[in-house]
């Protein structure tokens, strides 16, 4: 049924209204927030999009000339295009990839740790070095998961890091201790995946 004129000024009248309200709520928040300081953010959930979002993160600082640091804790064997791309970026980006498949694959607990810990020594002087604007953990939280790694000093280091420095955390999971220790935590939630579908993981989408 298409609206008479009638109808349409009153619907642009409470539209009009709920804009003003909306502006009004983002302007407050806005004013409100006045503390200058790098964020921890954690990525988690059983969706797809983790990883993704955190390279995301990376694409924008790397907009800025920001210099990034990248470390990836699980995925050895898959070439992904964020690798090939990041890699040899140059200055802005130092990448580091823990040398071991995924741990379904390994099923060397011994072995996982000891690449857990090498490259968790790459990851701790990042947190550390205030020239590092952001930092990735990229699927950390396994590492706490299968206890390769010790959470307390985890997240000291990333209590710890220069204030002017951003942290992005992914992995399912995490437990309650280290959302408690981050600023921002989102859940991506599967709602439906291709591959439950059988479709193949794609390049350039899924790696
Ligand atoms: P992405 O890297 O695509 O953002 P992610 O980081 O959220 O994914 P991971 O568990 O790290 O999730 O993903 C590892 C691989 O599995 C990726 O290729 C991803 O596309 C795929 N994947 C992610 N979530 C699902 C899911 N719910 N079902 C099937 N495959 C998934
Ligand atoms: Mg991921």
């Amino acid at each position: 049924m298409i609206d008479s004129d009638e109808q349409k000024a009153r619907k642009n009248a409470r539209h009009k209204a709920a804009m003003e309200k909306q502006k009004r709520n983002v302007d407050a928040h806005i004013e409100a927030a006045n503390i200058e300081r790098g964020v921890a953010i954690l990525l988690t959930g059983n969706g797809k999009g983790k990883s993704s979002s955190a390279f995301g993160m990376v694409m924008r600082a790397l907009g800025y000339g920001h210099k990034i640091g990248v470390v990836q804790f699980i995925k050895g064997v898959q070439l992904s295009g964020e690798e090939i791309y990041l890699r040899d970026k140059g200055p802005e980006v130092d990448f580091y990839q823990m040398a071991t498949g995924f741990t379904w694959d390994t099923q060397d607990r011994s072995g996982d740790i000891v690449a857990a810990e090498k490259t968790w020594a790459v990851a701790k002087p990042m947190l550390e070095d205030p020239s590092y604007d952001l930092v990735v953990l990229d699927e950390i939280t396994y590492m706490l998961a299968y206890d390769y790694l010790p959470k307390d000093q985890i997240l000291a280091a990333i209590k710890h890091r220069p204030r002017a420095q951003s942290v992005v955390l992914t992995g399912r999971g995490g437990g309650s201790e280290l959302q408690a220790c981050m600023d921002t935590v989102s859940e991506v939630k599967e709602i439906k995946h291709a591959f439950k579908a059988g479709i193949k993981a794609r390049k350039g989408v899924d790696f």
